[in-house]
């Protein structure tokens, strides 16, 4: 009597990653089989995202505290919340949305009928980066969706454990023929720019837009770029200085200033400059503490590379407050730098990290020109309390957004539309403004044949016809 060798349990080899071209042969093919089209297939995936956000909150605070140390309440209110109510926005006003547009037809015309259908426009692109990696790979999806299309994601491998969180959970709850995630660097992504897309949607810096852009060119595919840049401040002389330094340093410090639309830096005259400063300390000591390194509300930067670059914008004789640092935790202290000139190193590239620079000027007109003389911003910013300083920003400067007494903000209205202009992007997005984006509004105009009035246009020519 032989007793048995103990079985292994039979292993299931870890299931092999798609190639990008595989992923996207499998997304077209779903778009094609028109799954995606009926408003059922849109409400049922926008409800089922929204499942997936609630019931995995947790979860996914966990990685984004694990990314970048953003607290619990900061990933829902920056990020998971967010989408949220983007989901919501969306779904309370998707049917009209879709509804197509009449438009007039000229008489000679009648009784032809003319009007605007929206179609979505088949696979998209989103591809997004670290600093907000739930919410710059969702809320373009949640227009996408809505809109009718099959989409592939590529979240950004620089925050990886949201990365793999939500390349775990959006097979789990979205239709895994349509929507696909794939996770990966430059490799990958570079594999999935060789395909041919409908549309791409890219959020991240404007070195690799261009990268982007380049690789749409070869299919003729549109695009959305959601770039950055430095989103400058001004104070203006009689501005609420107590409000306008809580709320700068609230747009500034939030996720350690790694926010495409956080103040860059604060232009002002010296006597407002001067003013601010004991108020700008007084509010990082308000939200974070005497000793910001043990706040549960204050972030970490991404990786030691950035690290080293943000820290190398520290110039020490220009701190006015803050400046420690420590590289075991990729720490940076809200620092303010004053005494800053243009010509300085920290005002040459988006700084991206928890360094606010003051720069003095001689007033309103100072501050115009050298906006104008740098890339257009993603945002502008002006404290004022006055309608004729807000008039001149207004028509004399460009900018994807400009806000009044407050920063960020804009964000949070679903119906403006999000984007840059110029340097800092191209096309924008959120709440209708992203049907927009990911449709065609497509011209469909029906004649009668009986009469057959389009004979007003035939030959032979005659002068009567040049009169219609
Ligand atoms: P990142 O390094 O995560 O890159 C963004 C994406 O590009 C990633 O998914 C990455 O994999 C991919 N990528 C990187 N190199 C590539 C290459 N050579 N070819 C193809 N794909 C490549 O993020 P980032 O660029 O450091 O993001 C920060 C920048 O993004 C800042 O300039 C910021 O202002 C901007 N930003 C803009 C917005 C906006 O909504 N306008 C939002 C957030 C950030």
């Amino acid at each position: 009597h032989s007793t048995t060798p103990p079985t292994t349990p039979p292993t299931t080899p870890p299931a092999a990653k798609a190639a990008p071209a595989a992923v996207v042969a499998t997304a077209r093919d779903a778009f094609r089989s028109g799954v995606t089209k009926p408003y059922a297939w849109r409400e049922t995936q926008l409800r089922s995202l929204r499942r997936m956000l609630i019931d995995h909150e947790l979860e996914l605070a966990a990685a984004l505290r694990a990314d970048l140390a953003k607290s619990t309440d900061e990933a829902w209110l920056t990020e998971i919340g967010f989408v949220v109510n983007e989901i919501d926005h969306t779904l309370r006003h998707l049917r009209t949305w879709l509804r197509p547009r009449r438009v007039s037809v000229p008489l000679w015309m009648a009784p032809a009928r003319a009007k605007l259908v929206r179609e979505p426009l088949g696979v998209v692109l989103v591809i997004a980066p670290w600093n907000y990696p739930l919410q710059l790979l969702l809320a373009p999806l949640v227009g996408a969706i809505a809109a009718g299309n099959a989409v592939v994601l590529k979240p950004s491998e620089l925050a990886p454990a949201t990365s793999a969180e939500l390349a775990r959970l959006i097979p789990e709850h979205l239709d895994r023929a349509a929507v696909h995630v794939v996770e990966g660097a430059v490799e990958e992504t570079t594999a999935l720019l060789a395909e041919p897309f409908d549309h791409i949607f890219y959020t991240g810096n404007g070195a690799v837009g261009r990268v982007v852009l380049e690789a749409a060119a070869k299919h003729l595919t549109p695009v959305t770029l959601e770039l950055g840049g430095k989103s400058p401040t001004f104070v203006d002389e009689g501005a609420h200085l107590e409000v306008a330094a809580r709320r700068i340093v609230w747009g500034k410090f939030t996720n350690a200033g790694q926010t495409c639309v956080a103040p860059d830096y604060v232009l002002g005259t010296r006597p407002v400059l001067d003013a601010l400063k004991p108020h700008l300390v007084a509010a990082i000591e308000e939200f974070y503490g005497a000793d910001p390194s043990v706040s549960e509300s204050y972030g970490r930067i991404v990786n030691e590379r950035h690290f080293h670059r943000v820290k190398g914008h520290i110039e020490p004789h220009l701190v006015h407050s803050g400046g420690r640092h420590d590289v075991e935790t990729r720490y940076i202290e809200p620092t303010i730098l004053d005494g800053v000139t243009l010509d300085s190193p920290v005002m040459q590239e988006e700084i991206f990290g928890p360094v606010l620079p003051l720069v003095e000027v001689s007033g309103v007109d100072e501050a115009i020109e050298i906006i104008n003389d740098r890339d257009k911003p993603l945002a502008l910013y002006v404290f004022t309390e006055r309608a004729q300083t807000m008039n001149r920003f207004v028509r004399d400067t460009s900018s994807g957004a400009l806000n009044v007494n407050v920063p960020v903000v804009h964000l949070g209205v679903p119906d403006l539309p999000f984007g840059g202009v110029g340097a800092s992007g191209m096309g924008s997005y959120h709440g209708k403004r992203s049907i927009e984006t990911f449709t065609h509004a497509k011209p469909v105009l029906r004649q009668a044949t009986r009469p057959d009035t389009t004979a007003f246009v035939y030959p032979p020519f005659t002068t009567f016809q040049r009169r219609v």
